[in-house]
């Protein structure tokens, strides 16, 4: 089985990772990977730009931002005679499954490739320059496209390759003017890209709690007077600065383009400020992917060869896409039709439908946003609405608080806030912190704190305390504790999944635990920078998440670990004795630096710094070991914008249900949707002892079951 990948279109940070991914799933599955450089103009060219490829061809590509294969706009490629030469070129070398990591428009081109397949073999057999066998043969294209644009503008994924990293640069860049922007009184217009798309603008804006937006798919009745009302409600909230995102794409509802020099012109005009433009451009798209982008694009590479390896070249082409961390499958030429059906109703100027679209996330975030800075009067009805921690910090506990304050007032009803956790409650007063600019910033503004009540002694203080304070429901944002905290609350209660080790059941994604994977994957980046020169050395990183690997298991996908041990996967004599003969064999065939990641939770004789001692022994003078604990530099740092999105969802979700039921919830992530499941019922599914849901989750792997034997 050949298969053929390539990159095409814009590139996209993660398309590298999609291509190693599909090139050593190939090799797994005993196939004959071939690489197709710089996009359709090598398929159309062939010659020497349709290679084959082997496992260490893709070696230290996973971390590098942009297309190591290369990309182009194709004209040759949209004309029939340049996809028939393209089919030559396939078919000569026997290749008819094939793999296009690229835009809409590279997707379109892929499936009309795909369409005119057979014809062009007919044509090439009677032009004598295939043969009837080699027609027999490649009569038909398996064809799997890989959605990758920075704008995340394809229906039916809810990310693209390339968006997740692209939004790290923009609110990167956001949180940086903010600061500047704050200490000078000035405001700034930040143009990002997303011609067609405003999500980019939408998360960034959510994300750094900008003053104002404008997008394609909501343009206001009259943009200047919505952008003026904006700031001065800034104002009137005692901002000193204002920061207005705009998406390169944003029109008014004619149609009438919005630059960003109309923006500044508004604001100076109307607010006297001194205004700066900022236009982030390709900056967006260049450096290193985030560790979704890698670990996204690396789920997503294998499964378009599991795919193009079990379905018969007959059946519809698909595009693969993501819902949360699960794989999605989808027509091709359907989703593709959805996105220009989308662009469509931009133009003719059906903004609704273009925005329901988008999907639910999109939605919430657009409700999440309407709310920030739009406080309702308090009802007379309105309810008193705490927000507690329970257990360690989180980055994005903060966007968290920020969205409460927001979600909470914009219904209508007071926030409560307490100081280090349910202990906090019980030992004093309420507090009131200024949400103002928090997403950025790491771990909480409130402290927080493990304990919570246990003894019945300590439940009726704590019931008496929520009672003094006239609470009406609750909102728990903190790990496994906070599950268990819920349990035995008498109020309407939610709880927001918020911790690195991402062990909370009922729930696929936690928040803060994005961030954490990102500090391991930078910091691996590292240690292998570190490394060069020095010959043959295996590091053993130690990563948090106690007896839940979930951490280690995402980040050895997120930087190419060779190995990693987690509590969860038994750790015996014959899969040590392997581990050593495989890395022992890499190392000899010419690799030369290792990484190994160890969960803190391993049982104590395996923990990294035995383990680093026992392969430095079994190594037999191949290679040195190093261990490096990276310890609390996984629970700090500025949130991730998908920590902070995932924060703002849950929270928006948290309050609809404390304010409207009784009942005691876990508010999760599931296939990439919000979804409430009792508290009892997401502690029947853990094992309460190990503190971690019983269900552990596969990730993308070459082989079966390891990532082993050599990745990088
Ligand atoms: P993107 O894939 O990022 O949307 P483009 O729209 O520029 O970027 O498309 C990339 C390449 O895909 C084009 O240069 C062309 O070779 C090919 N392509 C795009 N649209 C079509 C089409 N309708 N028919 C055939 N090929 C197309």
């Amino acid at each position: 089985m050949r298969i053929g990948v390539l990159t095409s279109g814009g590139d996209a940070p993660g398309m590298n990772a999609a291509v190693r991914a599909v090139v050593r799933r190939t090799l797994a599955r005993n196939g004959e990977p071939f690489v197709v450089y710089d996009g359709y103009s090598g398929l159309v060219e062939g010659g020497s730009r349709i290679a084959p490829v082997g496992w260490e061809d893709v070696g230290r590509i996973l971390h590098l931002g942009g297309t190591e294969l290369g990309t182009s706009r194709c004209e040759a490629f949209r004309t029939t005679t340049g996809r028939r030469d393209a089919v030559f070129h396939l078919v000569e070398r026997g290749i008819s499954r094939l793999v296009v990591v690229g835009g809409d428009g590279s997707l379109t081109g892929a499936n009309t490739l795909r369409l005119e397949w057979g014809g062009h073999v007919d044509e090439l057999v009677r032009e004598g320059r295939l043969t009837a066998e080699q027609a027999r043969l490649h009569g038909r294209l398996g064809l799997v496209g890989l959605a990758g644009s920075i704008d995340n503008d394809l229906v039916g994924t809810d990310r693209t390759i390339g968006c997740d990293t692209a939004l790290h640069r923009i609110v990167d860049a956001v949180d940086r003017l903010t600061s500047t922007a704050r200490s000078h009184q000035r405001s700034f217009v930040v143009e990002v890209m997303g011609r067609r798309s405003g999500f980019l603008a939408l998360a960034a804006a959510v994300c750094t709690g900008a003053d104002h937006v404008i997008i394609p798919e909501k343009p206001a009745e009259d943009w200047r007077q919505d952008l003026v009302a904006s700031l001065w409600r800034s104002r009137e909230q005692g901002r000193r600065k204002s920061i207005v995102l705009l998406a390169e794409g944003a029109s008014d509802r004619h149609g009438e383009p919005i630059r960003s020099a109309d923006v500044r012109e508004v604001i100076e005009r109307e607010l006297a400020v001194e205004t700066r433009i900022t236009v982030l451009g390709h900056v967006q798209r260049g450096g290193d992917p985030s560790a979704y982008d890698r670990i996204q694009s690396t789920a997503l590479g294998i499964a378009a060869v599991d795919r193009l390896a079990a379905s018969s070249r007959r059946e519809e082409a698909v595009v693969m896409g993501t819902a949360g961390p699960e794989v999605t499958v989808r027509s091709l030429a359907e989703s593709v039709k959805a996105t220009h059906g989308v662009e469509r109703a931009l133009r003719e100027g059906r903004f609704a439908e273009a925005l329901s679209a988008r999907g639910p996330e999109v939605r919430e975030l657009m409700d999440a946003w309407n709310g920030f800075g739009r406080p309702r009067p308090l009802e007379r009805t309105g309810k008193r609405i705490l927000l507690a921690h329970v257990g360690a910090p989180a980055p994005g506990m903060n966007a968290a608080i920020h969205a409460f304050e927001h979600a909470v007032r914009s219904r209508g009803h007071q926030p409560l806030y307490v100081q280090e956790g349910l202990k906090g409650l019980l030992a004093g007063d309420l507090v009131k912190p200024d949400v103002a600019g928090i997403p950025s910033l790491g771990a909480t503004v409130l402290g927080t704190n493990r304990w919570r009540p246990q003894t019945a002694g300590e439940w009726t203080a704590l019931r008496k305390a929520l009672s003094a304070h006239e609470v009406d429901g609750l909102v728990l944002v903190g790990g496994f504790g906070a599950l268990e905290a819920a349990s035995g609350m008498r109020l309407p209660c939610a709880v927001v999944p918020a911790t690195i080790s991402n062990n909370v059941p009922g729930t696929q994604a936690s928040v803060g635990a994005d961030t954490a994977v990102n500090a391991i994957c930078e910091a691996v980046d590292r240690l292998k920078q570190s490394a060069i020169g020095s010959r043959h050395r295996v590091f053993f990183v130690e990563v948090m998440g106690r007896r839940c690997g979930w951490l280690a298991r995402s980040a050895a996908v997120g930087c190419g670990a060779e190995l990693v041990y987690t509590d969860e996967e038994p750790i015996t004599l014959e899969r040590l004795q392997q581990d050593v003969q495989g890395l022992n064999e890499a190392m000899d065939a010419g690799r030369t630096v290792g990484i190994v990641l160890v969960a803190d939770g391993v049982p104590e004789p395996f923990r990294a710094e035995r383990l680093a001692g026992l392969f430095q022994q079994a190594s037999e003078g191949r290679f040195d070991t190093r261990v490096c604990v990276l310890g609390h530099l996984q629970q700090g740092g500025s949130p991730s914008p998908a920590d902070r999105l995932l924060a703002t969802r849950l929270i928006g979700q948290a309050v609809e249900h404390v304010v409207s039921s009784e009942r005691a919830v876990v508010v999760g992530a599931a296939a990439g949707e919000i979804r409430l499941e009792k508290v009892s019922a997401a502690l029947n599914v853990a094992d309460r002892e190990a503190r971690r849901p019983k269900f552990v989750r596969p990730m993308p792997s070459f082989k079966g079951k390891a990532l082993y034997p050599r990745s990088s």
